[in-house]
This record gives C-alpha cells, sequence and structure tokens, in this order.
C-alpha cells in the first residue's frame, strides 16, 4: 500500500461522480457526513451529458417495477417510492431548469444535460464533497470491523462506509470498468452475468445487404418477442436495425431468437388490400402500399416483381400472404452493436444480497451498491436515470 502520505480519512467514500454517486454524496453531505467521490475520469457526469442526445431523460412521468428488469423484479420497488420522479422533478424544479414532457412521458432537459449535472455539481458544493477525479483506484481493503482502505494513484483513502457507484459495461470510451463487479466479488456477492442492454442489432450478411440501403428510414411498429413487445418508432442504420422499439426490445432478447415486427401497428393489411382490391383492380400493389409506408421499405421487403403486379393479379390468398410479411415480419438478428454503443448493462450485483431500502451488502456491513451496477436495468425513457437517482438517495440517507 502506497503510505507516502497520511491517508484521507473520511465518512464516506464514493466509487464513481455521476449520476447515482453524485446523489448518494448530496443526501450523506446533508446529513453532516464527511463525503469523498472518487472517479477514474478526468471530468464528473459524463454519461449524464451524452445521455437524451445531450437533453438527457432525466426521468419518466410514469415510474413503476415493471419497467425494470431485473433477477428480482420486487428489489427496485422500495428504492423508487421512497424517491420518486416527483422527487427528483421537484429539485429540477427548485433549480429552474426548462424541461419538457414528451411520448411515454419521457421528461428532456429544454436545454442542455449540463443542467442536471451542473445541479448535482452546485448541491455537491453545497454540502462540501470533495470530488477527487483522474483518481486510479488500485486496491481496496477492509479488515474485519474497521474502516475501508482504498489504495490510489491519488494516496490512501479510509472511510467507514464504501460506496460502489461505478456503473456498468456500456460506453467503455466513457470510462466504463468492471470494477464493481470486482469489487463484489472481493467481498464474496453474487455477479449475474452482463450483457448489453439498450442496444442496436447487427443483422444477418443477407439481411443486411437487402436492408442497410433503407438507412434513415423510421417506421412506428410494434416490435415483439415472447417475453414482451413495444410499441414505438424502429430505425434502419447502416448497420442493422435501431430507434427507440428496438433498443426496448434488444433487452429481452437473447441470441438465436427472431423478432417479430409489425409494421403497421392497429391496421388491417388484409382486409385494406382486399378492399381496395375490390375498387380499383388494376392499382399496383406499389401504389396502395406506397400510401401507408416508405417506398423504399415496401419495395425491399415485398420485391420488385410482386410490388408490380396491379391488385387483381392477387389471390385473396396472396394478400393475406403479403399482410403477413408486413405485420408479422420476423427477421432473426446476427447480434448486438455490444457495449461499444450500448445505453446500460444487464445483470450485475445480486439484489438479493442487498438490502432493498438502504442498498447495504447483506455480507459486508458499511458497503453499498447504488446505480447501473445493480442488477436492475430500466428500460429507455429515463428509468435507468431514475434508478441511480433512487438507489442513490436511499444510500445516501444511512450511509
Ligand atoms: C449514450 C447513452 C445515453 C443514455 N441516455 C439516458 C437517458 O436519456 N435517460 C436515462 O435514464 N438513462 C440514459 N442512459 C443510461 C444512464 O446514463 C445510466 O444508466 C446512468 O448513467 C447510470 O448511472 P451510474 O451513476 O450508476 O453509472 P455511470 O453514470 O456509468 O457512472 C459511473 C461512474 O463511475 C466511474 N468509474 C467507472 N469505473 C471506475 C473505476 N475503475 N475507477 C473509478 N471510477 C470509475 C465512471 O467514470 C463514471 O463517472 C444513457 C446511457 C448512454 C450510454
Amino acid at each position: 500500500m502506497t503510505m507516502l502520505h497520511k491517508p484521507v480519512l473520511t465518512d464516506v467514500l464514493i466509487i464513481g461522480a455521476s449520476a447515482a454517486g453524485l446523489m448518494c454524496a448530496i443526501e450523506a453531505g446533508k446529513r453532516g457526513r464527511k463525503v469523498v467521490v472518487l472517479d477514474h475520469a478526468n471530468k464528473p457526469g459524463k454519461k449524464i451529458l451524452m445521455s437524451g442526445g445531450g437533453r438527457c431523460n432525466f426521468t419518466n412521468a410514469d415510474v413503476s417495477a415493471s419497467n425494470y428488469i431485473s433477477h428480482n423484479p420486487h428489489f427496485c420497488k422500495s428504492a423508487i417510492s421512497r424517491y420518486t420522479q416527483w422527487d427528483f422533478i421537484a429539485m429540477v424544479s427548485e433549480h429552474q431548469i426548462p424541461y419538457h414532457e414528451r411520448d411515454l412521458g419521457k421528461l428532456f432537459c429544454d436545454v442542455s444535460a449540463r443542467d442536471i449535472l451542473d445541479m448535482l455539481l452546485s448541491e455537491c458544493e453545497k454540502v462540501n464533497v470533495d470530488i477527487r477525479l483522474n483518481c486510479k483506484i488500485k486496491s481496496i481493503d477492509k479488515e474485519n470491523n474497521s474502516a475501508f482502505n482504498l489504495d490510489t494513484s491519488l494516496g490512501v483513502f479510509q472511510g467507514s462506509s464504501l460506496v460502489i457507484a461505478s456503473g456498468g459495461l456500456s460506453i467503455p470510451k466513457m470510462g466504463a470498468s468492471p470494477l464493481g463487479y470486482k469489487v463484489a466479488g472481493q467481498f464474496g456477492h453474487h455477479v449475474w452475468p452482463t450483457m448489453a442492454g439498450l442496444v442496436p442489432f447487427t443483422l444477418q450478411p443477407q439481411d443486411k445487404s437487402e436492408f442497410s440501403e433503407l438507412s434513415g428510414i423510421s417506421v412506428h411498429s410494434i416490435v415483439s418477442n415472447e417475453r414482451m413487445q413495444f410499441s414505438e418508432n424502429i430505425l434502419f442504420t447502416h448497420r442493422g436495425l435501431s430507434g427507440p422499439a428496438i433498443l426496448q426490445i434488444s433487452s429481452y432478447w437473447r441470441p438465436g431468437e427472431a423478432i417479430n415486427i409489425n409494421l403497421l401497428p392497429g391496421f388491417d393489411a388484409a382486409d385494406h388490400l382486399i378492399t381496395r382490391q375490390s375498387i380499383q383492380p388494376n392499382i399496383k400493389l406499389r401504389t396502395v402500399l406506397s400510401e401507408i409506408l416508405p417506398k423504399r421499405l415496401v419495395l425491399a421487403l415485398l420485391g420488385k416483381d410482386t410490388v408490380d403486379t396491379p391488385l387483381q393479379s392477387l389471390s385473396h390468398a396472396r394478400l393475406g400472404e403479403i399482410a403477413k410479411q408486413l405485420q408479422h415480419w420476423q427477421i432473426k438478428p446476427n447480434g448486438t452493436e455490444g457495449y461499444r454503443t450500448a445505453e446500460v448493462t444487464l445483470g450485475g450485483v445480486d439484489c438479493n444480497e442487498l438490502s432493498s431500502k438502504t442498498m447495504e451488502s447483506s455480507k459486508v456491513a458499511g458497503l453499498y451498491f447504488i446505480g447501473e451496477v445493480v442488477d436492475v436495468t430500466g428500460w429507455l425513457g429515463g428509468y435507468n436515470f431514475q434508478w441511480a437517482w433512487s438507489s442513490g438517495w436511499c444510500a445516501g440517507q444511512v450511509v
């Protein structure tokens, strides 16, 4: 252990100066606790700044346990009901940050995600939270009932509580690291295998060559598999499929599975085609479908010969098949883009070994896990930040 300088003694040590860590620091600081936050990045809250396309979808008007994925689906209930979206919105309003609601209750900053980070940093400053950046954690240890010792590139830190808020594995370029999972393992915790979530799909080579030319096309769809369905937009990209509905289902997808896409939700395509056939028998399929779907998409899905056929030359059974292709389009992704572009990491520190009220380890007194490192993963829509705020707040009341 590096002992060149005297260790920095504090009450609470938090690893990770982002959403969960800063919220926990504020709450602990308000209680008069001496808090030091350590982060290996050169700036705090990088993911907050890049979130929501730079506008930070900081919470959702409608939050419940059903918006979260975990091996223990009940675990998040206590935290999200003790520190709710309304509590966070109250803080945002107090700081006079302009925001607006988008579809499905998503709340975004009007101006910039920086407003949220500045709010958290100013609250930290008010209660004298000490944030140390560019800090590499070399080792962590705790001797029986004594404090935690952290040996770091900035010297040794000692604290009676240690909070792990180091996030998941997504976007390594932004400083993501497996530290939290390693610390959990070191102290005897079970960690569920991790997987990229809220992530675009890549396509099989054949599909990729067929659909890459559709890059930029976005269609409102219902995307489903056996476990879940989402009704939002899908987006064709030059690498594969993205857009909110795809990101959402990716968190429920397992390698090798097909997904089902209904490109015309709430519409009876077979009935529509049969009706149009009776009114305008000479009209080409391409013309009818172009009224309801992008032309290039119709062509790519059905092929030139089919779309150039007049409706009168297609049997009812064939029209039914065509409708099925559009409303039950089955596609088997090749994989996902992985942690490089994933918004979140599924899996993580097993909730069954943490207190749902305080986030404290049931194995090691004084050790806490909050935010994304825990096996609680939100849907797209501000749910992941709400989990970071709620779990950080809960730990902040007791550390
Ligand atoms: C592109 C993108 C957009 C997103 N948009 C949204 C959105 O709009 N709404 C939403 O709800 N969620 C969004 N998310 C998800 C959200 O950002 C995360 O769920 C949330 O930031 C998790 O908070 P956290 O504090 O647990 O972890 P993080 O925000 O990941 O913070 C972890 C911190 O720990 C530090 N750290 C990591 N390893 C170490 C180490 N070894 N030593 C020291 N420090 C370390 C990191 O530098 C970082 O500062 C988005 C994610 C991405 C990638």
